[in-house]
């Protein structure tokens, strides 16, 4: 069985510019499933100005968080749809203790359950230097300094709950890009040739 004949479930962790996003991208294609970026969906939704949209606008301008009741809406949603009844990679969702509960729920309730949590890390001022680098429109050094605070108070704990749970993979995100996918493919054990390749 090929890596692309299973049904992953994965989740990626880390802060804000560890590269998470990238990586969860370079694991879809590997994996043939779909990337799902709560954040890019946002995002989306205040360019289009839908109505979740303007609730949302404000609080992602600051770096805080969508409400925990949002966000579950969002993504039961977002996994209700075809594409992921197969598997799926979640970036940035859960970020509470709270949405990982619920994320537990969804999955629960499908038999379902977590294949593995890709925990991807990197020295602060290297997240700082490139989140400024990003040049992200409203990405000051003051907010992206909010918005690593915002993960250390509310989405750093679920590293010690998914290591307990035994799911979890931390990964080095210093590295270049290459080496960080490499990395990960060697921590899920998919380092042989996927979908992509
Ligand atoms: P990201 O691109 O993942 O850094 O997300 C950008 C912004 O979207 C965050 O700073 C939050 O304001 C919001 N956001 C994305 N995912 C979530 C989530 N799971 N819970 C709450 N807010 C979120």
């Amino acid at each position: 069985m090929g890596v692309a004949d299973k049904e992953w479930r994965i989740v990626f962790l880390g802060p804000p510019n560890s590269g998470k996003g990238t990586q969860a991208a370079v694991l879809s294609r590997r994996l043939a499933v779909p990337a799902i970026s709560t954040g890019e969906m946002l995002r989306a939704a205040v360019a289009a100005g839908t109505s979740l949209g303007q609730k949302v606008e404000g609080v992602m301008r600051a770096g805080h968080l969508v409400s925990d009741e949002l966000m579950a809406e969002v993504v039961r949603e977002r996994l209700a749809q075809a594409d992921s009844a197969g598997g799926f990679i979640l970036d940035g969702y859960p970020r509470t203790a709270s949405q990982a509960e619920t994320l537990d729920g969804i999955l629960a309730d499908r038999g379902h359950r977590l294949d593995g949590v890709v925990f991807v890390d990197a020295p602060e001022a290297m997240l700082i230097a490139r989140g400024l680098a990003r040049g992200r429109k409203d990405d000051t050094e003051e907010i992206l300094r909010e918005r690593l605070r915002v993960y250390r108070d509310e989405t750093s704990s679920l590293v010690d709950r998914y290591a307990t749970l035994g799911v979890l993979s931390s990964i080095d995100g210093s590295q270049s890009i290459d080496q960080v996918s490499a990395a990960i493919f060697t921590a899920l054990g998919v380092d042989g040739p996927g979908a992509g390749a």
